[in-house]
């Protein structure tokens, strides 16, 4: 998966404090080879690494995340932001009825889609009309009246009942959408869902009555159905589409399969349109609101990294980062009081060893994580309120008196203050080495 091979890629980012050119080349290669692999489009993958390479050169360097973790963020807010950002909703009419027109080939799911819409959209109070416009293949409008059936809405159709499986409805297309939209009105249908006809290909005939659709019955929204795994001819086709009718909207359907969703970004890049839903299986009720954010990351394969960058994002806290970075510039003392503010820093970064083992490229040893025990930092933090004012801000009194004090006041053996002291020492001269401008080697949160 791609979090095993940028796995491979961050540990070449390891201690460095800055995204190099070199660096973002490394983490961007690796990215564009998941996104073909996810089948977007190649002219897509072209342009958005480039796009991504150039954000992560001007973009500041973050406190809270490593460099590569710092890359794979870039990427993800892009994915999200072309995919549509936050989740579209439907635009609804001020003067009912709302229009939704659906286009796309044929098989790409419109007929299907028209049922799980309209099974939705009751499901939520609204009264939706299904109007039957595909009369090009036959069993076309049979198929949505079973459709409507199940879903338990109505089905406007030029001949209900068509008798023959093989019988095509006869009628104008732009008649019977016109006529349906009308008896919503009639009968006062909040929401009309008009289902088109496609063709295996792009075709100039087809297009047109699409166009001729929409120029009839002016409708709020435009779906443009896609099936998931249409792979590199997303590009061809969403543009034929978004010329030929201007949808407002993706579908992607078939996300059942084994398709990645490459095709959702390469549609959604390529017309500017959100995606809207996902069509997931046959059944009317395998339907979903689109989450970019999700489909970002079914696209990457890195969920647990996401979610890892988000943590440490949420957790590292940006005031008393700003203290430390303070203290830095003012070239005062790194003191004990800093040392266990710091360590309790590393623990509100929640479950920290499991933080620790996930993160790509931490290349965490065992003698590490049991550094960072938590409880540890309970003792640490006993040792420290165990000492006086002027012991935690001038560590270097502590003689061995006073650590027996310190000792006993804090129910700890003399040899543990003796360690946590000598630990304190390090993080002391790390924390100079820092303030002259280098790294934060082995935290977490820092630029590991
Ligand atoms: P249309 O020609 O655009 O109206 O496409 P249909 O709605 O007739 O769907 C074509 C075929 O794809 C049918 O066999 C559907 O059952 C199937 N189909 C539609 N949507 C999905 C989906 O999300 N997942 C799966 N697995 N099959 C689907
Ligand atoms: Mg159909």
């Amino acid at each position: 998966s791609l979090s095993d091979r940028l796995t491979a890629t961050f540990k070449n980012l390891r201690g460095k404090g800055r995204l190099t050119e070199a660096d973002v080349d490394g983490t961007v290669r690796e990215i564009r080879r998941a996104l073909l692999d996810a089948d977007v489009a190649v002219p897509v993958v072209r342009e958005f690494t480039a796009h991504v390479k150039e954000r992560a050169l001007s973009e500041e360097v973050s406190q809270a995340l490593n460099p590569g973790q710092q890359v794979v963020k870039i990427v993800n807010d892009e994915l999200v932001r072309i995919l549509g950002g936050e989740t579209r909703r439907i635009n609804l009419a001020k003067n009912p009825p709302t229009v939704i027109m659906l286009a796309g080939l044929q098989g790409a799911g419109k007929t299907t889609l028209a049922g799980k819409l309209a099974k939705w959209l009751k499901g939520q109070g609204h009264t939706p009309l299904l109007v039957a416009c595909d009369l090009q293949r036959p069993n076309a409008v049979k198929q949505l009246q079973v459709n409507g059936e199940r879903a338990g809405v109505p089905v406007y159709a030029p001949h209900p009942g068509v008798s023959s499986e093989f019988e095509a409805p006869t009628g104008d297309p732009v008649v019977v959408a016109r006529n349906g939209v009308s008896e919503a009105r009639q009968k006062q249908h909040d929401i009309v869902i008009v289902d088109t006809a496609g063709r295996l290909g792009v075709d100039a005939d087809m297009m047109q009555q699409a166009a001729d659709i929409r120029a009839a019955i002016n409708p709020h929204e435009v779906l443009f159905v896609i099936d998931a795994m249409i792979g590199q001819d997303a590009v061809n086709t969403a543009q034929a589409f978004n010329d030929g009718v201007n949808f407002t909207g993706v579908v992607l359907s078939k996300l059942d399969g084994d398709a990645r969703g490459g095709a959702a970004l390469s549609v959604a890049s390529i017309t500017g349109k959100p995606v809207m839903f996902a069509s997931t299986g046959e059944n009317l009720d395998d339907f979903e609101v689109f989450h970019p954010d999700r489909m970002a990351s079914r696209i990457l394969d890195m969920g647990d990294i996401l979610t890892l960058i988000e943590q440490a994002e949420k957790s590292w806290d940006k005031d008393e980062a700003e203290r430390m970075a303070k203290k830095f510039v003012d070239q005062e003392d790194f003191t004990l009081e800093d040392f266990l503010a710091q360590m309790q820093q590393i623990r509100k970064m929640g479950s920290l060893k499991k933080m620790l083992t996930m993160m790509p490229g931490a290349q965490v040893s065992r003698q590490q994580l049991e550094q960072f025990d938590e409880r540890q930092i309970d003792r640490i933090e006993a040792i420290v309120r165990s000492m006086t004012p002027h012991e935690r801000r001038v560590p270097k009194i502590i003689n061995g008196s006073r650590r027996a004090r310190i000792a006993k006041g804090s129910g700890v053996h003399v040899s543990e203050v003796n360690s946590m002291l000598e630990r304190f020492t390090e993080a002391q001269k790390m924390m100079k080495r820092m303030a002259s401008g280098g790294g934060m080697p082995g935290m977490p949160g820092g630029r590991a």
